[in-house]
């Protein structure tokens, strides 16, 4: 089969590899449809590491796909044969404490697709997974819900970590795909109204036509006063969603006092610093989020019943043969993408 393998810091190549194959009982193997390009696989293609993680080459990244089961194991009985699913890219043990305290999402023997010394990714033909991670696309759901199912998980997840957003304001920094699925999902458990911030004004413009209150970008102005201009009192819950230093920094100074910080984006650098003068002082509750646990099934119900409609996030496509193309134009944030899915 054909398998886009990293083979250097923005070098992307196709090879031709062995299929994979079932091994345990509980394998299923997918024949993957589309797959979306998050901005972790960034990282690695344009810098080859998050933090301590660092591709040894060639590496196959990837992990938003879906695709039809091709093959089941002896045991599988969540899926058969002709099925359309979505990709869970989390393969916990089931077996550690934080898998029996049902925080799979940070196992300790965790393996995720696309995560270098874990799991080879899904930019290839063909894929195999173990059953748990195959959430079968029942309706009107297309193979790209089932993709954008896992960063929509991380919204609906990082919004149950502000435990409540019902009739509140809710500030978005940093507003790609995650930004955008946390205010979807926000929206969806009755937030009020939104302000969000990002550098790049097409997705800025998405935002307005999602319903956003402010829109603005700390390029061209102070956001900070933009937003307390709109709302004196400040936000009652702030999702940082790009992984900058100065976006903290503005969190802090948006928020109202006892207000909630939930930390989403996944910065380049290794240390954040914080103003301790008003955390403290505005008692600020700081929550940060990894992925997300069991919240994929009810990204993909609420893109089914409507709740949620992701339609307009996907802003780009590429064939498979062309996924450098992609690459290159997400790490760009060139023609004002937002998500850009492989078609394989
Ligand atoms: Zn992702
Ligand atoms: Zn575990």
């Amino acid at each position: 089969m054909k398998s886009m393998k990293l083979t250097g810091i923005r070098k992307m190549e196709m090879k031709e590899v062995p299929e994979p194959v079932l091994v345990n009982p509980n394998d299923v193997k997918i024949k993957m449809s589309v797959m979306g390009i998050c901005g972790s696989d960034i990282h690695y293609y344009t810098q080859g590491n998050i933090g301590s993680q660092k591709v040894i080459y060639p590496f196959t990244i990837g992990h938003e796909g879906a695709g039809v089961v091709v093959e089941t194991g002896t045991a599988v009985k969540r899926v058969r044969p002709g099925d359309l699913i979505a990709i869970e890219p989390a393969m916990p043990c089931w077996k550690c404490d934080q898998c029996l305290e049902g925080r799979h999402h940070t196992c300790r023997n965790l393996k995720f697709l696309g995560c270098p010394g874990q799991s080879e990714g899904c930019l290839s033909e063909f894929m195999v997974m173990p059953e748990e991670s195959c959430f079968p696309l029942s309706g009107k759901l297309t193979p790209d819900h089932g993709a954008i199912s896992e960063p929509l998980a991380i919204g609906v997840y990082a919004v149950k970590k502000a435990s409540g957003v019902k009739g509140l304001n809710i500030g978005i920094l940093g507003y790609g795909p995650i930004g955008m699925s946390v205010m979807l999902a926000a929206r969806a458990e009755g937030a009020k109204s939104f302000y969000v911030t990002d550098k790049i004004n097409p997705r800025l413009k998405i935002a307005g036509l999602e319903g956003a209150s402010y829109t603005g970008n700390p390029l061209k102005e102070d956001v900070v006063s933009g937003i307390l201009q709109n709302a004196p009192l400040g936000m009652d819950v702030l999702f940082e969603c790009c992984g900058q230093q100065e976006a903290l920094d503005q969190a802090v100074d948006i928020l109202k006092p006892g207000g909630k910080l939930i930390v989403v984006g996944i910065p380049e650098f290794e240390s954040w610093s914080m103003c301790v003068e008003t955390t403290r002082r505005k008692e600020i509750s700081i929550q940060f989020i990894r992925r997300q646990v069991d919240c994929v099934e009810e990204a993909l119900e609420k893109m089914k019943n409507g709740t949620i409609n992701v339609d307009i996030m996907v802003t780009h496509r590429f064939p498979f043969s062309k996924s450098k193309e992609a690459f290159d134009m997400v790490a760009g944030y060139n023609d004002g993408v937002m998500k850009a899915m492989i078609d394989f």
